[in-house]
């Protein structure tokens, strides 16, 4: 396995479970790639960025459970969403089933207009009629979210408070650059088919204390995992992958190789005469990025009791209550996190308008935003705050993004593939990474003649939907 984030683990401790003597390089000092924590100068553990998943993501559940970080991950039924002018609107099911359980609070929702929740129900009906695929998704040349929702006459209300709150957050990119099919798959599979895929999970634990068992697990089976191990190159003979290359002219061989490492370093370690010669290969060159800052806020006092809310009409798009959300193993008197006072993350995903902005300006606008939507952040004391910027947060789900996307069995023997930019039908996120971990080590085991299945299925469709879908 090259590659210790979500990708590389899953297949690795899949693999090791059936049997296979693992060995895992990550060229960093942890796991957990892009989906990790570490520790500032000052003792404090912050996460790259908030991660949440959702109820429909049925893979990460499966390796979380492996790995036996299950109960390190809370599970919330309401979601809030606030506006400027202080409107208030909820999701969260009601004792309807679905495709109706969200009736009720969809009906409340102060920020959506009458006119604006008319025009969602007919789009989402157009989804559900469909069983999540409606005929649009199968023109020639695939269209964007944006180009749906225009010939669903979305209002232009709902369009900006409802779709676009939902679908950025998911899909890091605007709806104009994303892939109907992404978008709609969304609805489908956390809103619409059943009642729990819309539940989001949020870690209460800093996000690199969740691979503290796939250590374990790969090392109880014979298998090592090395950090500060970054592979350099590989040698194709024959084609079949026949060794990697470490620093110091150190060579390892095995039995099959997983790569699991982003796709632009994986395209640098590609000899160049076999980048050009295959296309999937190739094709790793037309992935774009699209990136998500984080923005992190100390103050001195509670500025608010909600776990999480989401904002609407400002650059903010989430806040999370990091005092909150981390148990007393984190915040108490002998917790990893000293500071007093709260802690708030800021998510703004698609960042792409505060990618040149200086730090100071990001925080001087986020923190007027936070302040507008919680009174009670407006005596606080800022006691302090930084913004991380992720430039190449995930690929950009763009409309026919899907083609660029390689499998996880490549045309050199014995070399495979793993990472969210993979073919797995889901866009960058944690549940796609494992996903294409798991594919991966089926790979492995149908070309070592044991084929076995790694990957769980979707949830099921419940309530009315099971009549049709
Ligand atoms: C800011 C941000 C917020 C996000 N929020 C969410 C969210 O809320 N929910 C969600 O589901 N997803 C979210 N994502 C996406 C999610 O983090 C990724 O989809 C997922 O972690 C990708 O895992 P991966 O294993 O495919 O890749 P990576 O995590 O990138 O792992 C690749 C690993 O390979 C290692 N590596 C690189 N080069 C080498 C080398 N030469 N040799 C050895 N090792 C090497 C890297 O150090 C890394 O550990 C977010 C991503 C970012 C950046």
């Amino acid at each position: 396995m090259i590659g210790g984030g979500l990708a590389g683990l899953a297949a690795g401790v899949a693999l090791a479970e059936s049997g296979w003597r693992v060995r895992l390089f990550e060229q960093r000092p942890f796991l957990g790639g892009r989906a990790t924590s570490y520790v500032l100068p000052d003792g404090e553990h912050v996460d790259n960025c908030q991660h949440v998943t959702l109820g429909c993501c049925t893979n990460l559940d499966d390796f979380y459970r492996r790995v036996g970080s299950a109960n390190k991950i809370k599970f919330f039924d309401r979601l809030l969403f606030l506006d400027p002018q202080g409107r208030r609107g909820e999701m969260q099911a009601g004792m309807l089933p679905a495709p109706f359980h969200m009736t009720g609070s969809f009906a409340k929702f102060a920020p959506l207009t009458l006119k604006d929740k008319f025009s969602i129900a007919r789009a989402m009906l157009a989804i559900l009629r469909s069983s999540g695929h409606p005929r649009d998704l199968d023109e020639a040349s695939a269209i964007s979210m944006l180009e749906w929702l225009r010939r669903q006459r979305q209002t232009k209300g709902a369009i900006e408070r409802f779709w676009r709150v939902v679908l950025v957050s998911a899909l890091d990119e605007e709806l104009d650059k994303t892939d109907a099919r992404y978008g709609i798959d969304v609805f489908w599979k956390a809103f619409l088919s059943n009642r729990s895929g819309y539940r989001m999970g949020v870690p209460i634990v800093p996000l690199a204390e969740l691979y503290d068992g796939c250590k374990r697990a790969i090392e109880a089976k014979g298998g090592e995992v090395q950090l500060r191990c970054p592979v350099r190159g590989i040698h194709i003979d024959d084609g079949a992958i026949t060794a990697v290359k470490f620093d110091s002219d150190r060579e390892e061989s095995a039995n099959a190789y997983i790569f699991a490492v982003p796709h632009t370093t994986f395209a640098e370690i590609l000899p160049p005469e076999i980048r050009r010669a295959e296309p999937a290969f190739r094709n790793l060159q037309n992935l774009k990025d699209a990136p998500i800052t984080g923005v992190h806020f100390w103050f001195d006092r509670e500025v608010t009791s909600e776990p999480f809310i989401t904002l609407l009409d400002t650059t903010t798009q989430w806040v999370f209550n990091k005092t909150a959300l981390y148990g007393p193993a984190v915040n108490g008197e002998n917790g990893k996190n000293k500071t007093k006072g709260q802690y708030l993350q800021l998510v703004i995903s698609a960042s792409y308008d505060l990618l040149q902005k200086p730090r100071q300006e990001i925080i001087d606008l986020c923190l007027k935003e936070v302040r507008q939507a919680l009174p009670a952040a407006r005596d606080a004391n800022l006691v302090k705050a930084t913004v991380i910027k992720e430039a190449t947060a995930t690929f950009s789900p763009e409309p026919g993004v899907d083609r660029w996307r390689p499998k996880q069995e490549t045309s050199i023997r014995k070399l495979f593939l793993a990472g969210d930019w993979t073919a797995t039908g889901w866009p960058a996120t944690m549940e796609g990474a494992v996903r294409s971990g798991y594919l991966a080590a089926e790979a492995v085991q149908r070309a070592g003649g044991t084929p076995q299945t790694f990957l769980r299925p979707d949830l099921g469709a419940d309530g009315l939907v099971t009549l049709w879908a």
